[in-house]
């Protein structure tokens, strides 16, 4: 699968409903500081499911609503959409009718983030799978955030894993097995209950 569109409507600067195209080979982005640039990175980030409003240079998630500016009022909302190419059909099951998969994600004030998969309703959850099952998402090393080069550097042997683990394909593994341990934790607890209760039954 293979990004070729991004779309912007009310994220940070892009106010107006913005296209960044994709094409094959290399995309270059350039322009004065300040004009957006590493705000399209976040845009990529947050449409892929990004929680942590740090990650996106906010204080609060809703931060990332176009705020105002001098002749313009601020937005309500902001919504990414991001558009891959499924020609090859290699989408998870359930997503895999159409020759592209738009995932939208959009937040709304004081309402939250809603996402969608062509148009279909889904969990945060489910959108993280998806982009973890492809090797990438909102914590991929792929996307390299200024000065975290010199992070990685100084970074543990366990951070640096998952580099290793996303080149190998396994990110979707790890997520899986990191909510089988959740279930099986919760499992052991009410098995304790349960034993609770038969021993004062007895
Ligand atoms: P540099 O080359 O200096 O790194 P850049 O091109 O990467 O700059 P960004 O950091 O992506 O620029 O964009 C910063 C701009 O985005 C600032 O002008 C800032 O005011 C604007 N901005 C950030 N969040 C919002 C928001 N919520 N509403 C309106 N504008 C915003």
């Amino acid at each position: 699968m293979r990004f070729t569109k991004l779309r912007l409507t009310g994220f940070k600067s892009f106010v107006d409903p913005t296209d960044l195209l994709i094409r094959d080979g290399l995309t270059g982005v350039v322009g004065p500081n300040g004009c957006g640039k590493s705000n399209l990175l976040e845009a990529l980030r947050w449409v892929m499911g990004e929680n942590r409003a740090s990650a996106m240079r906010g204080g609060g998630m809703e931060d990332v609503i176009f705020a105002g500016a001098a002749t313009r009022p601020a937005r309500n909302f902001a919504e990414v959409t991001l558009v891959l190419d499924n020609a090859e059909r290699l989408a998870p099951a359930g997503f895999n009718d159409n020759d592209a998969l738009e995932i939208t994600r959009r937040i709304t004030r004081d309402a939250g983030s809603a996402y969608k998969v062509n148009t279909k309703d889904v969990r945060a959850r489910d959108v993280q799978m998806l982009f973890a099952d492809a090797s990438t998402g909102a914590h991929s090393p792929a996307l390299v955030r200024q000065g975290q080069i010199s992070e990685l550097i100084n970074a543990k042997p366990k951070n640096r894993r998952r580099i290793l683990e996303e080149a190998a394909g396994i990110s979707g593994l790890y997520q899986r097995r990191h909510e089988a341990e959740l279930k099986l934790n919760a499992a052991e607890a009410n098995l304790l209950r349960v034993d609770d209760v038969l021993e004062q039954l007895a």
